[in-house]
């Protein structure tokens, strides 16, 4: 038991499936109490249902997160309902992989919308109520995509070297009162791998995922590593990979 995370207020995007949901259920498992946001409600309830009959302290919230309303929403039923928000942790995300002459813009679109402005969108509305407060943590997950790009995940990797890189420039105007945290997983296995992405690199990765990938508890785990520190002490970066991947 992390004592640290007992009566943490949690706010998870993505977290109605993958990495976001195993995140949320290690959380709560800990005494942290977790907000929920998600486009699938009925997927969210799930996750929550599964939070509740364990005795933990989960509420959903549909959000759309390249909508700044939306993590408005998200960040206002952690402060309306305890008070506070002690983090927040932008996990959703979109794998649409594809070779650039296939041109799937709209995919492109996509990722950038959800995998940049997405994180964004959660700085946006959380910094105010963090600044208020004197305390509060980002967690932003990129992924070992920010660190080499591989064929064919050119746009993807943008996405999250730009994750990396935005928070390292968010960590450094934080000053002491926040923390800020990026986790690059590695392969992961979650319904997230493939989808939407071309025929060709869904093969391709739905064959790694069955091979090399990791369960969503290992991240879930480094999250709540980097949350459970004490006040003033910040894990920056963190990457966590399957032993197997090269
Ligand atoms: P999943 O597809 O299981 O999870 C993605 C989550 O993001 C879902 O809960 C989905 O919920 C949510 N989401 C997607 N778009 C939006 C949106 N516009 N607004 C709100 N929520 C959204 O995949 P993972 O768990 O694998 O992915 C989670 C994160 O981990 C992503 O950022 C991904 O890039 C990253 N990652 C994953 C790796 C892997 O190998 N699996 C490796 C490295 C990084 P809904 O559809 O209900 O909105």
């Amino acid at each position: 038991m992390h004592e640290q995370l007992e009566g943490t207020v949690v706010a998870i995007t993505g977290a109605s499936s993958g990495i976001g949901a195993a995140t949320a259920e290690h959380l709560a498992a800990h005494g942290a109490r977790v907000v929920l946001g998600a486009r699938r409600g009925d997927r969210l309830e799930e996750v929550v249902g599964r939070i509740a009959a364990s005795g933990g302290d989960a509420i959903g919230v549909v959000v759309d997160v390249t909508r700044r309303e939306d993590l408005a929403r998200l960040v206002g039923a952690a402060v309306e309902r305890h008070g506070r928000l002690d983090v927040l942790v932008s996990n959703a995300g979109t794998m649409a992989i594809s070779p650039f002459d296939d041109l799937r813009q709209d995919d492109w679109d996509a990722m950038v919308a959800t995998n940049l402005t997405g994180v964004l969108n959660g700085i946006g509305a959380a910094l105010p109520v963090f600044r208020r407060q004197r305390s509060g943590q980002f967690v932003h997950v990129a992924s070992t995509a920010a660190y080499v790009v591989k064929v064919p995940q050119g746009v993807y990797a943008a996405t999250k070297t730009a994750v990396k890189v935005l928070t390292e420039g968010l960590r450094q105007e934080s000053g002491p009162d926040l923390r800020v945290t990026l986790v690059s997983p590695g392969f992961t296995d979650t319904e997230g791998v493939g989808k939407g992405a071309s025929p060709a690199a869904a093969a391709a990765l739905d064959r790694q995922r069955r091979e090399v990938a990791m369960p969503p508890s290992a991240v879930a785990s480094a999250v709540g590593y980097a949350i459970a520190q004490p006040a003033g002490v910040d894990i920056s970066e963190v990457v966590v990979r399957p032993t197997a991947q090269g």
